[in-house]
């Protein structure tokens, strides 16, 4: 047996009374010839591990490099110096695999953010992705505990989607026909997809929330989490083409039980987070206050990470109509003095994301929930109000990152159903599967979808989408 080891998160609970331990891990600095910080990705904290002096021959130390691995016996000693409690007093030390100093990417000294995501094989070896990584996974887990624990069962919507009812013209295209010309034809030219692997036109899926339907009006109360994918072409540093999402669908809800779940659950997983990172996150508050402290007094945030958490989870989201919001919108200094780059023209517009920040920034100081759009705006599945105009839409705009959940209550109504459709060009044959949910049975239902990045981007701090998912997908780039 190869793996003897504690890891160092462990390790570094325990009392110092000479035990012997093993441990694994990555050499991030060596000083002296004698200290080095191990670290085992377990935690942010990094172990001293001391080498007496003149105990090691120097074809050893010599190969004791930043980044190199090691495997470490030794005994827990209190530790003399600053900032840690104990020290591992090196007995044996084994390279497991050398990394040659000259050629390692990153320097043990600071990095732009930008410059790690050109290095993103190696970054999760920084202190800073390493945080990140660590509140993702712990929000990951968050999810399903919440869900599992109000009884929501976790749907696999497929991947591969025939239907485009939702986001035509963003969906990247699935096929196995040949790009270079000798795909089959039909008789006006057009490619026959027909004959493609699926024997129709197939997508990679938008959003898993039509099949989500299908899975509440059966169980009650379903959740998927899962990959989805958008061909959109905005360089943003809240989009990416392959983004995770979070959609929840129950039945028997209506848009104010479904906005008191969702205010719910995101109270849920930052409280989980606070709770089981209190370490990295602790590391990523000092980290954007450093940061922040680089820009000009009006640009930096009023709270600092750890602030603002409690206070989200502490105070309840704002509520208003999106007719409520225009009217603040319009009445507003910044509106009047004309310093929104969008004019705010009226009822009916689209809010762009400067006016959602200015009601969640600048108005309100805290998330906003949004509802009762326009119907005009909004997709076809929302369910009509009965003033006619507006359909019970909603969405959570959140401080620093803008929409971070969209939902509704979805038209349970045949007949409305149906004649939305028709006004919106969507032909009843390619959602027959769908239609089939509102005449056997059909219940008021709802749900949402949360982009998880945009959620991990808000616990975090981190401004940048592209530094909080693994190996971001974005215009242009695929690399890793
Ligand atoms: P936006 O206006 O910000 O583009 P949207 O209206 O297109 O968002 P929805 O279709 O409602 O978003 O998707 C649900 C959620 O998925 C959004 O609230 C957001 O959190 C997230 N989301 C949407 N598009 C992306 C993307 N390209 N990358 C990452 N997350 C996204
Ligand atoms: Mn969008």
């Amino acid at each position: 047996m190869f793996n003897n080891r504690i890891k160092i998160k462990e390790l570094l609970q325990q009392e110092p009374a000479g035990q012997e331990v093993t441990v694994m891990g990555w050499v991030r600095t060596f000083r002296n010839n004698q200290f080095v910080a191990l670290n085992d990705g377990s935690t942010n904290q990094h172990l001293q591990v001391v080498l007496a002096l003149g105990q090691f021959p120097e074809s050893l130390l010599s190969r004791i490099t930043t980044s190199a691995s090691l495997r470490v016996t030794g005994k827990v000693v209190a530790s003399l110096g600053k900032g840690q409690k104990i020290d591992l007093q090196a007995v044996t030390v084994d390279i497991l695999g050398d990394s040659d100093a000259e050629k390692y990417p990153l320097q043990p000294k600071k990095h732009s953010l930008e410059f790690l995501r050109e290095k993103a094989h190696l970054r999760f070896r920084t202190n800073t992705f390493a945080a990140v990584f660590r509140v993702r996974h712990a929000l990951s887990f968050a999810v399903h505990q919440f869900f599992h624990q109000k009884g929501f069962l976790y749907l696999h919507t497929p991947i591969i989607t025939a239907s485009d009812a939702e986001g035509a013209g963003e969906m990247f295209r699935v096929t196995s026909l040949q790009l270079d010309g000798t795909a089959p034809r039909t008789e006006d030219g057009q490619i026959n997809f027909k004959e493609d692997f699926f024997g129709r036109s197939t997508h990679l899926t938008v959003s898993g929330q039509l099949e989500g339907e299908l899975g509440a009006t059966a169980f009650g109360e379903i959740y998927t989490f899962g990959p989805t994918f958008r061909a959109e072409n905005s360089n943003t540093a809240r989009h990416l083409a392959e983004f995770w999402m979070i959609e929840p669908e129950m039945a028997f809800y209506d848009l104010e039980d479904n906005m008191n779940l969702a205010e719910e659950f995101i109270g849920y997983i930052i409280r989980y987070a606070m709770e089981h990172c209190a370490d990295d996150l602790q590391f990523l508050d000092q980290r954007l206050a450093d940061e922040e402290k680089q820009l000009p007094q009006d640009k930096r945030s009023e709270l600092g990470l750890l602030e603002k958490l409690r206070f989200v989870t502490e105070n309840k989201f704002e509520r208003l109509t999106y007719t409520e919001a225009i009217d603040i919108l319009r009445e507003s200094n910044y509106n009047k003095k004309k310093k929104f780059q969008y004019e705010i023209t009226g009822w009916g517009m689209d809010l762009q994301s400067e006016h959602e920040r200015y009601l969640v920034e600048k108005h309100f100081k805290k998330p906003v929930i949004l509802y009762n759009y326009p119907a005009a705006i909004k997709a076809f599945y929302m369910r009509q109000n009965d003033d006619g105009k507006t359909v019970a839409a909603m969405d959570i705009l959140a401080p620093g990152i803008g929409e971070i959940v969209g939902g509704s209550q979805r038209e349970e109504r045949l007949e409305n159903l149906q004649q939305k459709m028709a006004a919106m060009g969507i032909g009843e044959e390619e959602l027959w599967w769908y239609l089939d949910t509102r005449r056997f049975g059909t219940v008021p239902h709802a749900g949402f979808g949360l982009g998880f990045e945009r959620m991990v981007q808000f616990v975090t701090g981190m401004s940048n989408i592209r530094d909080v998912i693994a190996f971001p997908r974005t215009p242009g780039s695929a690399e890793f």
